[in-house]
């Protein structure tokens, strides 16, 4: 039986693909009223680090490309699995992106070069004994005991001049001081790309860039369904019911450069999806290199000012599990 929502709203804090992704599921899965929906986006465009502009006279921008990948992903593809194509009606998102990437496969014939611009041959990964002991025992680590170490803490210098580490690293985009944890996480993910690592075989392409074809489609998916999206619109502060830092009951925003209030009411739902990865980016060019962005990005003021005002928010403790990495330190 479908539940009724009378004049329950729900607002995403944010325009980006989880945001639009829960606007989906609400409409498609709860039988929500997508009047009722309401997406906030600081930006000029939707799609977050899926973000995609610009014109051929000043150039595009692009912040964030992801590998998709037939096997993992599940979400995604299921997501993408009922949003139409635009070019293909008929089709749906996932069916047209999959049959793009049939008729364009990957497969690098040049993975490695070196400096000279040689192709490396990298039928063997380069390991030797030490690096697959430090592999195996990162793979049954739990993560608590992995704690905040860090790769190079992990593995011995000799792992970072294997073949594995260069393909790998700039697969994923890992760096030797990134965490343990994430590199044992990508590990588990994508343990079947192992044997097709040197041509990258598993990475799914999409006919566009990830903004034009995902996030066009579900922007045209979601508004005829009368979600409300609002661009320019920065959530700054929120206020608490007794300040208990749970429950909402105003958003103040700067909408196109003037301040205002939403008020919550009973019943109604803020859904925020807290960080991202692009903000705070800095773009440059094919002249000049970006600059370093030392402000802070809108989600993370959002976090520090709702923080102030919540009681129980990030105050728990570091884990206090010590554990010994291959190479003997004890890590937290
Ligand atoms: C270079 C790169 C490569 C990547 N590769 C992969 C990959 O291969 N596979 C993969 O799965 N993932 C990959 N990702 C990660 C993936 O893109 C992100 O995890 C995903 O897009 C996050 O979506 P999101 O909606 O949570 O956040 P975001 O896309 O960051 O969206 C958040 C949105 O909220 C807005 N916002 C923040 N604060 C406020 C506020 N206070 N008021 C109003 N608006 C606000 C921001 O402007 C932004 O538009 C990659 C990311 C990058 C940058």
């Amino acid at each position: 039986m479908r539940r009724e929502y009378g004049n329950e709203q729900v607002y995403f804090v944010g325009g980006g693909l989880a945001s639009l992704a829960g606007a989906v599921y609400l409409v498609r899965d709860c039988g929500f009223p997508g009047r009722n929906i309401h997406i906030l986006e600081e930006m000029k465009i939707l799609g977050g680090s899926n973000d995609g502009a610009g014109d051929a006279e000043h150039g595009y921008v692009i912040r964030g490309g992801r590998m998709l990948n037939d096997e993992t992903y599940e979400n995604l593809w299921e997501l993408l699995g009922t949003i139409p194509s635009v070019d293909q009606p008929g089709l749906s998102l996932r069916e047209e992106i999959t049959q793009f990437d049939n008729a364009n496969p990957t497969r690098s014939r040049a993975r490695l070069i070196d400096s000279t611009g040689e192709i490396q041959d990298v039928s063997s990964m380069g390991f030797d004994m030490a690096d697959r002991l430090a592999m195996g025992k990162l793979l049954i680590t739990p993560e608590p005991a992995l704690g905040v170490t860090r790769i190079n803490e992990w593995f011995a210098p000799h792992f970072f001049t294997t073949n594995f580490w260069y393909m790998w690293a700039t697969t994923f985009a890992f760096q030797p001081w990134h965490s343990a944890v994430e590199f044992k996480r990508y590990m588990l993910r994508f343990m079947h790309e192992f044997p097709r690592i040197q041509t990258l075989e598993g990475v799914t392409r999409t006919p566009y860039n990830q903004y034009d074809s995902i996030i066009v489609p579900l922007h045209q998916y979601l508004e005829p369904l009368g979600v409300d999206f609002t661009l320019k619109c920065t959530v700054t502060d929120l206020e608490f019911k007794d300040g208990d830092g749970i429950t909402v009951t105003a958003m103040n925003v700067v909408r196109d450069g003037t301040e205002d209030t939403i008020r919550i009411h009973e019943g109604d739902r803020v859904i925020i999806t807290n960080g991202s990865m692009t903000e705070g980016s800095s773009l440059g060019s094919m002249t000049s290199a970006p600059g370093l962005n030392r402000s802070k990005g809108s989600s993370w003021k959002l976090w520090e000012t709702s923080l102030r005002r919540s009681r129980g928010w990030g105050t728990r403790p570091p884990s206090p599990i010590m554990w010994m990495n291959p190479n003997g330190n004890p890590s937290r």
